[in-house]
C-alpha cells in the first residue's frame, strides 16, 4: 500500500469491489471494526490503542448520528504515510471507500494520539456520506473536541498532550 501509483489504485479499487474483504488481516477489533496498524508512530504501538479508538469513534458517530453496525466487518487502518491510498486523490490524509484509512502523521510529525488523525472526519462520511461537504458540521466539531481534549498523548521519548486541531477535521464545503 505504501507503492505510490497502479499497485495502490488496484489495491484500492479491490477494497471497492469487494467491500473491504479483501486486504490485510486486521491487528485486533473494536466494536465488530477490525483495525489494520501500518505505522510506527508512537501512539500506534500503545496497549491503549484499541480504548482510545473505540472511545473516539464513539464520541464520532454520536456528532454524526450514527451507530457502530456502519462499521460492523469494516477495517479502520492506520498509515504511516502522510497521505494514504484513496481513489481519485493523490494527496488524502484520510479516506472512506467502505473501509476508513487515515494517515498518522502531518507534514512534519507523527500524531501524538489517535484523536488527532482525521478519523472523526472519516467516520461522518460513513454515517452521512457527502463527499462533496455540504454539511455545516464539517466546519463545527466544537462538541466532539470539548469531549475528546485533554487526554495523554505519546511522542517517542514519552507522554505529551493529546492536542486536537479542530482544522485538521474541518472541511470547507466546495465552492
Ligand atoms: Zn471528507
Amino acid at each position: 500500500m505504501r507503492d505510490l501509483g497502479r499497485p495502490a489504485v488496484l489495491l484500492a479499487l479491490a477494497a471497492l469491489s469487494c467491500g473491504g474483504s479483501k486486504g490485510p488481516t486486521p491487528d485486533f477489533f473494536v466494536r465488530g471494526a477490525g483495525v489494520i496498524v501500518q505505522s510506527t508512530a508512537p501512539f500506534t504501538q500503545r496497549p491503549d490503542l484499541p480504548a482510545r479508538i473505540e472511545s473516539t469513534v464513539d464520541a464520532a458517530l454520536a456528532y454524526w448520528g450514527g451507530s457502530w453496525r456502519i462499521l460492523e466487518g469494516r477495517t479502520i487502518t492506520l498509515e504511516g504515510d502522510q497521505h494514504v491510498a484513496c481513489a481519485g486523490a493523490t494527496d488524502a490524509i484520510g479516506c472512506y471507500d467502505g473501509d476508513i484509512r487515515v494517515s498518522t502523521r502531518d507534514v512534519s510529525f507523527a500524531f501524538y494520539c489517535v484523536e488527532e488523525t482525521v478519523l472523526v472526519h472519516e467516520v461522518g462520511h460513513a454515517v452521512i456520506g457527502d463527499p462533496e461537504h455540504t454539511d455545516p458540521r464539517w466546519m463545527d466539531f466544537s462538541s466532539l473536541t470539548q469531549e475528546l481534549e485533554g487526554r495523554t498523548g505519546y511522542a517517542e521519548d514519552g507522554e505529551v498532550p493529546c492536542q486536537i486541531w479542530t482544522s485538521v477535521w474541518r472541511h470547507p464545503p466546495l465552492r
